[in-house]
Order: C-alpha cells, then sequence, then structure tokens
C-alpha cells in the first residue's frame, strides 16, 4: 500500500548505512526529499520533516540507528494530528457520522465499507442513512450495497428532503438500538454555497459526533485543498482517503494531517466493500518502514474467527473430517478479510516480496475456481464426504462433467483434498507443526 514511499525511505536509509559523517546525513536527506517529492508529498511537509530528522540525528549522533529513529519519530509526528484515531464511539449510543465529500469521491462506496467494517470486525449494529438525494443513483446505489453486504439502511423514496431524512433516519437509530448511523450526504462536482448550507443544516438538525471528509487519493493536492474548504465550513473530525489503490504516488497520505489539521482516519484501497484500512499512524510508519503491522494484523483475523466455530473445525479436524462444505466456509471467511496481498504487507518482511508476487487474488485463481466448479456439481453428501468421490467412479463422470473437469483433474483435486485433510488431522490442536514430523511428509 505504502510501496513507493517505503522504496523512497529505503534508498535514503542506504546512503547512511555505509558511512555515518556529515555528508552521508546530508545525502541522506537529499535523496529522501528527492523521493517524497517525487511521491507527492507536500512540500511543506518534505521541508518539516527533513529539518526535524536532521536536527533529531545530529542531537543523538550521526549514524544508522540513530537516523532510522528520528525518521520513525518524525513520520509519526507528520501524520497525526488532534482528534481521534480508529472509529470512536460516542459514550451514548448511537454514534452519529456524517459521511461528506464531492460528487464521485466514494463516498456511498465509503458508507457501506465503514459499515460493514464495524459490523463484521466490530459487531456493532450500523445503520446507513441515504440522504444523498443530489445524485439520481445514490439512493439505489446504497440500497443494493445494502442488500449485497446484509447491511441496514434507511432510506424514503418519497422525500425530497436531506434535512428530514437525516432526522429521521437517526431518531430510526434510537428507536431501535443502533449503535452507530452513517449519513451519506449529497456531494457536487465543485464546492458551492447550496451544498455547504445543506449539509450545515444537517449537522445542525442532528448533532453528529463525526463528520468525516472523503477525499479521492487521485485528486492528489485538490484533495488536501477541499478538506481544508470544508473543515473551515463544517469544522471535519477526519479525512478518509479513497481509491488509494488507483493512486501510483500515495503522498497525499502523509500531507493531509500535517496541511489539513485534522487526521486521516482511513483509507479506501478497492472497488470491494471489504477494502477499507484503518489509518493509525503508529502502525503505517512501522509499514512504511518495512517493519509490518502486527496488531492490525491480529485485530483482523481475530475478529473475524468465532471462538465457537473454530473450536468445531478443530473437532473436526482433530477426526480427519475436514471437508468441502468446511473448505467453502473457510473461503467465505478469508473473503471478508478483504485483499489478500494488503493482509500479506501486513506481515514483516514481506512488503518487499510482496512485488514479485504480483496481486494475489485467492478467489479468482484458476485452482479455487476449479475446485468450487467441483464442489457445486456435488451433492450434499459428497460435499460432506469426500470418500464417497473416491470409492466411486460413477460419482467422479458425473461431477466431472457437470464441473466441466476431466475426470483426471477431479482425481487430483480429490485426492489432494483428503490429503490434506490428512495432515491437519496430524496438526490440528497442537500449537506448532514440529519440523521432524513436516520432514516425514
Ligand atoms: P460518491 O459520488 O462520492 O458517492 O461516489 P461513489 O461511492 O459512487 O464512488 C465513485 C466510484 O469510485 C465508484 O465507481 C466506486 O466503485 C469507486 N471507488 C470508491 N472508493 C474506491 C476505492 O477505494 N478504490 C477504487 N478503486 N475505487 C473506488
Amino acid at each position: 500500500m505504502f510501496d513507493k514511499i517505503s522504496d523512497g525511505f529505503k534508498s535514503a536509509i542506504n546512503k547512511i548505512r555505509m558511512k555515518d559523517d556529515e555528508k552521508a546525513l546530508k545525502k541522506a536527506l537529499d535523496e529522501l526529499k528527492k523521493n517524497l517529492l517525487k511521491a507527492d508529498v507536500h512540500f511543506k511537509v518534505v521541508k518539516d520533516l527533513l529539518r526535524e530528522v536532521e536536527v533529531e540525528t545530529k542531537k543523538a549522533g550521526i549514524g544508522k540507528a540513530n537516523f532510522l529513529k528520528a525518521l520513525d519519530k518524525t513520520l509519526t509526528k507528520i501524520l497525526t494530528a488532534p482528534g481521534n484515531y480508529g472509529f470512536v464511539y460516542a459514550s451514548k449510543p448511537p454514534t452519529v457520522v456524517l459521511m461528506t465529500g464531492l460528487q464521485g469521491s466514494g463516498k456511498t462506496t465509503t458508507t457501506a465499507k465503514l459499515a460493514n467494517y464495524l459490523k463484521e470486525f466490530k459487531k456493532k449494529k450500523v445503520l446507513m442513512v441515504a440522504a444523498d438525494l443530489q445524485r439520481l443513483a445514490a439512493v439505489e446505489q446504497l440500497k443494493q450495497l445494502a442488500e449485497q453486504n446484509g447491511l441496514d439502511i434507511f432510506y424514503d423514496e418519497n422525500s425530497k428532503d436531506p434535512v428530514d431524512i437525516a432526522k429521521r433516519g437517526v431518531e430510526e437509530a434510537k428507536e431501535k438500538f443502533y449503535d452507530v448511523v452513517l449519513i451519506d450526504t449529497a456531494g457536487r462536482l465543485a464546492i458551492d454555497d447550496e451544498l455547504m448550507n445543506e449539509l450545515i443544516k444537517i449537522k445542525n438538525e442532528v448533532n453528529p459526533h463525526e463528520i468525516f471528509y472523503v477525499a479521492d487519493s487521485l485528486t492528489g493536492k485538490d484533495a488536501l485543498n477541499t478538506a481544508k474548504q470544508f473543515d473551515e465550513k463544517l469544522d471535519i473530525t477526519g479525512v478518509i482517503l479513497t481509491k488509494y489503490d488507483g493512486d501510483s504516488k500515495g503522498g497525499v497520505a502523509l500531507s493531509i494531517a500535517h496541511q489539513v489539521g485534522k487526521p486521516l482516519r482511513f483509507i479506501g484501497t478497492g472497488e470491494k466493500v471489504q477494502d477499507i484500512e484503518v489509518f493509525v499512524p503508529e502502525r503505517i510508519v512501522s509499514r512504511i518502514m518495512g517493519a509490518g503491522d502486527i496488531e492490525g494484523l491480529v485485530e483482523k483475523t481475530s475478529a473475524i474467527i468465532d471462538e465457537k466455530e473454530a473450536k468445531k473445525l478443530t473437532k473436526k479436524l482433530k477426526k480427519g473430517k475436514f471437508n468441502y462444505e468446511d473448505f467453502l466456509n473457510q473461503l467465505e471467511q478469508m473473503k471478508k478479510l478483504g485483499s489478500m496481498k494488503n493482509l500479506l504487507g501486513m506481515i514483516p518482511g514481506m512488503g518487499n516480496m510482496l512485488k514479485q508476487l504480483g496481486d494475489i487474488d485467492l478467489e479468482n485463481s484458476a485452482e479455487i475456481k476449479k475446485i468450487k466448479a467441483m464442489i457445486s456439481s456435488m451433492t450434499p453428501k459428497e460435499r460432506q464426504n469426500p470418500e464417497l468421490i473416491k470409492e466411486s467412479a460413477s460419482r467422479r463422470r458425473r461431477i466431472a462433467q457437470g464441473s466441466g473437469l476431466s475426470i483426471q483433474e477431479i482425481n487430483r483435486i480429490n485426492k489432494q483434498f483428503q490429503n490434506a485433510a490428512k495432515m491437519a488431522k496430524k496438526f490440528a490442536g497442537k500449537k506448532m507443526p514440529n519440523m521432524n514430523e513436516l520432514m516425514k511428509m
């Protein structure tokens, strides 16, 4: 996610790796400056960062370790603005959130992403309110997102008054004991008084705890300027940066807190509802410096693992009874985690390797597609018992015909699956596979 910036830091650090005199420090700082400007980090941010890193490094004594420490500290400071980080709940529910931004910035999509994130990872009851009555398809779009992802929505196709919808949406959330209510408001192609007045009216009516400004990363410096203007009028509490996946430079993310004076809270990294990342300065710095983000990884994975289900599965594994249905369930669970590449990027040391891997699309990999086609041609009994397939040639023939795979492929996949179940049986319940046993397999 922060490839370019991360590379820029690494090549600067290399300049000071061998030598540790003033000349080496200057070279490192020059390299950093060049790379940060190339990544589109705002020049004022670059200036402040360099000055502080230089002062801190000299104070502690020029050398790689002190340079790294100074970078870490200064970058964290640059990325931090007064306000909340992550999602913060009101002391008394529901937490009311106003989603604002220009048309096309990704506001409606982000509303659904945030609702899904809070529901799946934080186990919250979330209501989305469709108060964007400016863009014709916005209500329909939010309805579809709600339906596809099992999210709750409040809308009224007969109303023309966004202030009224917002107000009724919040009332509904109170009556039905929602934890969070996200109000999707109207955007415009550019900032105008009419839009601002509508937003101010909604703000005065519902007293939101948070006002997020949704900014399109691809608009570069404009994203910072419009965020500032929204902040002047509405006093926003945070920025969400979308379309970061398409931003080859990435520097806007480093400039927001410093330039707008409000924290960057979330980053949108794709079109799917799962593609959203929490922005926590310390963790991001760790990722940029190549140290991964174990905390973020644990938070993501632990939230989707249902303890009871996990125990049931372990029991099954111990008996060697892992079947095709369990396989599909596990795939579904994995989907909730979002992009595999992003997830792997959180593991320390993986950052560099990922570039060679390209994008890993688990769901659409050729092998997974084959297995899914095969499973969809099985009877429920076969899904629960791979042994049936092994025992019967006529079953294999039928599955091959149904799935469009060859009999050989069905044999190979089923054998592979049964081997995997056997291996899982050996390891289930043990903390770590024993190297000796692994070598024997
Ligand atoms: P709105 O007018 O602000 O409500 O914008 P939409 O939510 O309709 O988003 C505009 C377009 O941007 C849609 O095609 C979205 O799929 C796309 N989009 C939103 N967020 C992201 C993101 O993080 N990454 C990518 N690649 N596309 C995004």
